[in-house]
């Protein structure tokens, strides 16, 4: 059994957290507490028909530190991050910025090689896909920007409903390449 560390990034009050619940417990909550800490979970769980030992960190937004730079604010927070094995970037599709924010994230673990390589997969995931009347992101425009130029995983999911949240992860273990 080989341990899989996971962080999950993105604005304040995208669902990073309620993504991970809904994976780990099945529960969902309408309440927002914004994550401060970096929060750890470590279940195990069989996916694909093989047991995993997952480390997911869920990290508060970055402007809640002060530092502008992925890498200070790694150091500042979480050492690990230099070992991830993949990253989820999570973004609202009915909120602009949210995305503006993923892409700045990523080109931030792009730039400063916080993990080391190049390789570590990035799955960019748009959450909240229950609420597709707010929509403000077209589909087809991210799917094509994170699938064919960044070369990343994308998945929409709703923490909610439960929707493709089990796709995600199991996208996640098989190497981060989403269909
Ligand atoms: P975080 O700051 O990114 O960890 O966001 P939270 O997980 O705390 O969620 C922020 C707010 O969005 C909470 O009020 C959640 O109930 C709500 N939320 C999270 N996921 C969804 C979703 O898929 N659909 C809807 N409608 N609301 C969601």
């Amino acid at each position: 059994v080989s341990t899989y560390r996971v962080a999950v990034l993105g604005a304040r009050g995208v669902g990073k957290s309620a993504i991970v619940r809904q994976f780990l417990y099945n529960e969902f909550s309408e309440v927002c507490v914004p994550t401060t800490a970096r929060r750890l979970y470590l279940p195990a769980v069989v996916m694909n028909g093989h047991v995993h030992d997952l480390q997911i960190l869920d990290f508060p937004p970055i402007s809640t530190f002060p530092v502008n730079t992925l890498q200070e604010w790694a150091d500042a927070c979480c050492r690990g991050l230099r070992s991830v094995h993949a990253y989820i970037l999570v973004y609202d599709i009915c909120c602009f910025d949210s995305f503006e924010y993923v892409k700045t994230i990523r080109q931030q673990i792009l730039e400063t090689r916080v993990i080391g390589t190049s390789e570590t997969p990035i799955i960019i995931v748009g959450n909240k896909r229950d609420l597709q009347r707010g929509r403000v992101i077209p589909r087809w425009n991210v799917s094509h920007l994170v699938r064919k130029t960044w070369k990343c995983g994308y998945v929409e999911c709703s923490a909610k409903y439960n929707w493709h949240i089990l796709l995600l992860f199991s996208e996640l273990l098989k190497g981060g390449a989403c269909a």
